[in-house]
C-alpha cells in the first residue's frame, strides 16, 4: 500500500491534541529516534509520534487513517527486517510507554506495549517473579509477544504468547477493545502470533511464575570442537527436563577466537539439582572457559546483551532442523567456517517442551511442535560487507535445507521474506487471514510480517 505525505498543515492540529512528543524531519531529535536496533535499515519517516498512552496512540491512528498515510508501530525497535520503521509514513513510537505493574497476589503482570524485556524483569523479580520472555533484555514486549517469544522459561511455560491473559488493542479505527478468551476471543486468539497485524497493544497483562534464581552462564569450548559439542548437546537434550533450556552457539569470544558456546539456564527450585544435572555440559570436550553459576533471572536474561549491541549491521536466516540428525551437524560445522565477521554467530535453539503439548490451533502461533532451531546470523560494522554477509547467511541457510522442517520462527525473520512469514503461520493461515479481514480489512496495519485480508 502506497500511503500519501505527510500534511503540514494538519501537523499542528495533531502536535496539539497529544501529550506525547511530535518529532518532524526537521527536528533535533529526529535522526535518534529514527534509528533502530538493526544499522542496516535505514528509512526515514515523514513524522514520528512518541505516545505517552492509548489516548495518544488513538489521536496517531485516527491521524494516519484520515490523511491515508503508511502507518508503522514501533515497539523495542528490535525486529531485524525494520518492521518498526517506514519511510515517509507516520511512525507510532511506543517507546516511551514502558510502565510495569506487578500484582504479586494473582501472580499477574500488566505491561504497557512499549516496555523492553529488562523493564519487565526488573519489576517482576522484585516479587520473585518471572514472565517467560526472549533472551535480550533490550528487546521489545511488543513484537516478541506478538511473534510468539521464546526464551529461557520457554521449555517450561512455553513461548510467551501463551502467557499472556489480555491484552488492550487499537483497532485501525481507532477503538480500544480489550482482548481475552472472554471478551473478543478470536481477536485475542490472533494476537497471540498473529504478528502486529491486528492492531496496536498498548497493554498486556501476563501470568508471572515463582522465579527468582536460576543456574545459568556459559560453558566454552574451542570451535574445531564443534561438532562433537553439538552431537553431545543433542544427546543430552533428549532426555533434559524442561526445567532446563540450553542453547549452543558457533561464535567467537570477545578477543577473537572461534568458539562453541553451550548456554544452560537451570530454572528448577533445587539449584543443586541443576547442577549435578547440567554437568555433563562441561566435559562434552574440553572446555576453554565454565562460568556457570547461581544468579538472579534478570542477570540471565542479559548475559547475552553484548552480543548483540544496537548499531552494529544484522541480517537473519533461520530454519527448523527436526531432531538435529549428524549430518545437519556436519552442514553447520562447515557453513561457520564462512562467518568472516567476528561478531557473527551460528545458533542452535531448542524449544521442545509445554508449548508443543499444545495443539497448533490453541493460538495462532504455529510453530509450537518445532524443536531445534538453527539461526545463521551475521553481524558487522562496514557497509562495505553488507553483500557478502547477507550472501553468507542466505548460502549457509540454502545449505541447511536438506534437513529443514516445514515452518519458520516468525521472530526471526528478515525484511522481504513474504513466503516465509505465510509459512510461519502454517496451519493457521486461513483462519487468520479471515480474522484480518474482519479486524483489519484494509490492512492499515501492514509493517509487520503481514497477513493479507482473506478476499
Ligand atoms: P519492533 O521492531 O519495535 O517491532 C516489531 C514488530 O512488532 C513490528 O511490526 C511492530 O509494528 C510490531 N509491534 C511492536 N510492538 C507492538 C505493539 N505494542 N502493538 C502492535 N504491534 C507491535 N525473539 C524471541 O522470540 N526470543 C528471543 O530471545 C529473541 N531475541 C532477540 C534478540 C535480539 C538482539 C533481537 C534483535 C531480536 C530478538 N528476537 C527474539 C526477535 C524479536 O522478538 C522480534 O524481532 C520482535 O519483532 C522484536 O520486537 P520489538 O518490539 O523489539 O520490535
Amino acid at each position: 500500500r502506497a500511503g500519501k505525505s505527510i500534511p503540514h498543515d494538519k501537523i499542528e492540529t495533531l502536535g496539539k491534541n497529544l501529550r506525547g512528543e511530535m518529532i518532524q524531519p526537521s527536528g533535533a531529535a529526529y535522526e535518534d529516534a529514527r534509528h533502530i536496533w538493526n544499522a542496516l535499515i535505514d528509512k526515514k519517516p515523514g513524522l514520528i509520534v512518541k505516545c505517552s498512552g492509548a489516548a495518544d496512540v488513538v489521536e496517531a491512528v485516527n491521524f494516519a487513517r484520515e490523511n491515508d498515510l503508511i502507518l508503522a508501530v514501533r515497539g523495542g525497535g528490535h525486529n531485524v527486517g525494520g518492521r518498526a520503521i517506514c519511510d515517509d509514513g507516520l511512525v507510532v513510537d511506543l517507546s516511551e510507554m514502558r510502565g510495569v505493574h506487578v500484582d504479586p497476589n494473582t501472580r499477574t503482570v500488566r505491561v504497557q506495549g512499549g516496555a523492553t524485556l529488562g523493564d519487565v524483569d526488573r519489576e517482576t523479580h522484585l516479587f520473585g517473579l518471572a514472565v517467560p520472555l526472549g533472551v535480550i533484555s533490550k528487546t521489545g514486549v511488543g513484537g516478541l509477544t506478538l511473534g510468539g517469544g521464546v526464551g529461557w522459561l520457554v521449555r517450561k511455560y512455553g513461548p510467551t504468547c501463551d502467557n499472556v491473559l489480555e491484552m488492550e488493542v487499537i483497532q485501525a479505527d481507532g477503538t480500544v477493545k480489550t482482548a481475552n478468551s472472554e471478551e473478543n476471543p478470536d481477536l485475542y486468539w490472533a494476537l497471540c502470533g498473529g504478528g502486529g497485524n491486528f492492531g496496536i497493544v498498548t497493554s498486556f497483562l501476563y501470568q508471572a511464575y515463582p522465579i527468582s534464581q536460576v543456574l545459568g552462564g556459559l560453558i566454552v569450548y574451542p570451535r574445531s570442537a564443534a561438532g562433537k559439542v553439538l552431537r553431545g548437546y543433542r544427546e543430552f537434550m533428549a532426555s533434559a527436563p524442561e526445567d532446563l533450556t540450553v542453547y549452543a552457539g558457533l561464535i567467537c569470544t570477545p578477543d577473537g577466537t572461534p568458539a562453541t558456546a553451550i548456554i544452560p539456564c537451570w530454572s528448577g527450585a533445587d539449584l543443586k539439582k541443576g547442577e549435578m544435572l547440567i554437568e555433563p555440559l562441561m566435559s562434552l570436550d574440553v572446555p576453554m572457559m565454565v562460568a556457570v553459576q547461581p544468579m538472579p533471572f534478570p542477570a540471565m536474561q542479559s548475559i547475552l546483551d553484548d552480543a548483540f549491541p544496537s548499531g552494529t549491521r544484522n541480517y537473519w536466516k533461520s530454519a527448523f532442523v527436526k531432531g538435529l540428525p549428524d549430518k545437519a551437524i556436519d552442514v553447520i560445522e562447515e557453513q561457520a567456517k564462512g562467518m568472516t565477521s567476528p561478531l557473527s554467530g551460528l545458533l542452535v535453539e531448542y524449544y521442545g517442551g509445554a508449548g508443543g503439548r499444545k495443539d497448533a490451533h490453541q493460538n495462532a502461533f504455529a510453530q509450537r511442535q518445532s524443536d531445534f532451531c538453527i539461526g545463521f546470523m551475521p553481524q558487522w560494522k562496514d557497509p562495505a560487507e553488507d553483500q557478502a554477509q547477507i550472501a553468507w547467511a542466505q548460502s549457509a541457510w540454502q545449505a541447511i535445507q536438506p534437513f529443514a522442517s516445514d515452518g519458520y520462527l516468525l521472530n526471526y525473520l528478515s525484511a522481504g521474506e513474504e513466503e516465509a512469514i505465510q509459512a510461519a503461520f502454517g496451519p493457521n493461515l486461513q483462519r487468520l487471514r479471515e480474522l484480518k479481514a474482519r479486524y483489519d480489512p484494509k490492512n492499515f496495519f501492514s509493517l509487520n510480517q503481514n497477513i493479507r485480508p482473506a478476499a
